[in-house]
């Protein structure tokens, strides 16, 4: 079988689909695993390193991708230049862009979405919504602080004493959680509010306060994803979070909904109540913003507190994010490898696939997704 990773074509992508450690690992499976030249050029990996892991660097990528059984990428793709039967592992955006997944369907393609790989125990390892979350939680933290004129820890010194930097976090799944263990390793004081009730006790173990605020019934999904508030709710979380983000020199929120654009949770009163030189992280701007303002991929100063609005903040630590997302994809590869056939095996009954496989066999066959299709 072979296995083929082309270089990523998003401008702006620093991260690369895997790197030689992983390639490595493919190829002791059995497979015949070829890449394409450049592909590591982002993070400054000569072909050569794929070639020593044991990859074939092809010399007509346009070929390689047309005969490929197998092809891994990290951005969304379309199915151009595929041949039909080839089975297709990326993020696909299911939710946003529902004409591409038709394409797939279409090309006779069959399409694993890396979003979609169920938050099991045993999918943990492929969990690529997992592992690039908990870095660009981190990097959010980087971010803000190199904008953010303080110092984050307290510092008594003769010339006098400098108070802790107060963060505030809004949402405290995975990338909120590595936000809060991040900006208290720099010593900042921190604060947290999530509307699913059992987070309270995982922000506490990190040593951060959690906001109490009573919305009522709020809960969670049997998959650990929030449920959408009601407009009520949403206004008394708004006015509840007002003291906690004047006072913050940090905000940084992550409050998402899957499948459904993300919640709106500051207000522009709320951001001229901030100090000036303040800093707010929005990480939901890829689905419109947790914050009245921000603008996707951009920073942006409104009433002199810096907004970010960076969705791709995982790749500001590139080398380790190309490191996860490879992992999860080798982890996905081997753990349906059949070695006797040398082929992966594309177990429809197995729940993993039957929850990441949105098209097969000319067919969109994900429920969800042909829901959302109206079909
Ligand atoms: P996410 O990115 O969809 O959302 C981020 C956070 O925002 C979540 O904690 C959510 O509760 C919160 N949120 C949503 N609306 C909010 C609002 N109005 N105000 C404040 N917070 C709000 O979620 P995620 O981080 O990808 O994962 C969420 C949860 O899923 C995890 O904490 C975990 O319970 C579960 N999970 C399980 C596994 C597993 O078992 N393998 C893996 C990953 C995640």
């Amino acid at each position: 079988m072979i296995l083929y990773i082309p270089k990523e074509t998003l401008p702006g992508e620093t991260r690369v689909p895997a790197l030689p450690e992983a390639v490595k690992k493919l190829a002791a499976l059995g497979a015949t695993v070829q890449v394409e030249p450049g592909i590591g050029q982002s993070l400054q990996i000569p072909d050569s390193a794929y070639s020593d892991a044991g990859a074939e660097v092809v010399s007509d990528p346009a070929a390689a991708l047309g005969q490929a059984d197998m092809v891994l990428r990290l951005n969304k793709a379309s199915p151009e230049g595929l041949k039909s039967g080839a089975l297709h592992v990326s993020y696909l955006d299911p939710f946003l862009d529902l004409e591409n997944i038709k394409a797939f369907a279409e090309a006779g393609v069959s399409a694993i979405c890396m979003e979609m790989i169920p938050r099991t125990t045993i999918a943990q390892k492929m969990d690529a919504l997992s592992s690039q979350a908990s870095l660009a939680g981190y990097a959010a933290v980087v971010q803000a602080v190199a904008k953010l004129p303080r110092s984050l820890p307290m510092m008594m010194t003769p010339a006098g004493t400098l108070s802790p930097c107060k963060v505030f976090i809004i949402g405290a799944g995975v990338a909120g959680l590595q936000a809060i263990a991040t900006a208290k390793r720099l010593g900042a004081r921190v604060e947290a509010f999530d509307t699913r009730p059992v987070v309270k006790e995982q922000v506490e173990s990190l040593g951060a306060k959690f906001l109490q605020i009573d919305l009522g019934e709020t809960g969670q999904t049997a998959g650990g994803y929030a449920k959408e508030l009601t407009p009520e709710q949403i206004a008394k979380q708004q006015e509840a979070q007002g003291k906690a983000i004047a006072k913050a020199d940090i905000v940084i929120t992550t409050a998402k909904l899957f499948g459904r654009p993300a919640p709106r949770l500051i207000t522009d009163d709320q951001i001229a109540a901030m100090t000036p030189g303040s800093v707010i992280v929005d990480m939901a701007t890829s689905g419109g913003g947790n914050v009245e303002g921000s603008v996707i991929d951009e920073d942006v100063v409104q009433h002199g507190v810096t907004i970010i609005g960076d969705s791709n903040l995982e790749g500001r630590v590139p080398t380790d994010a190309s490191q996860m997302y490879g992992s999860n994809l080798l982890n996905l590869v081997s753990h349906f490898w059949d070695k006797e056939a040398n082929t992966f095996n594309l177990n429809r009954e197995d729940e993993i696939i039957a929850g990441a496989l949105l098209t097969h066999e000319g067919e969109v066959v994900h429920p969800v997704i042909k829901e959302r299709m109206g079909a």
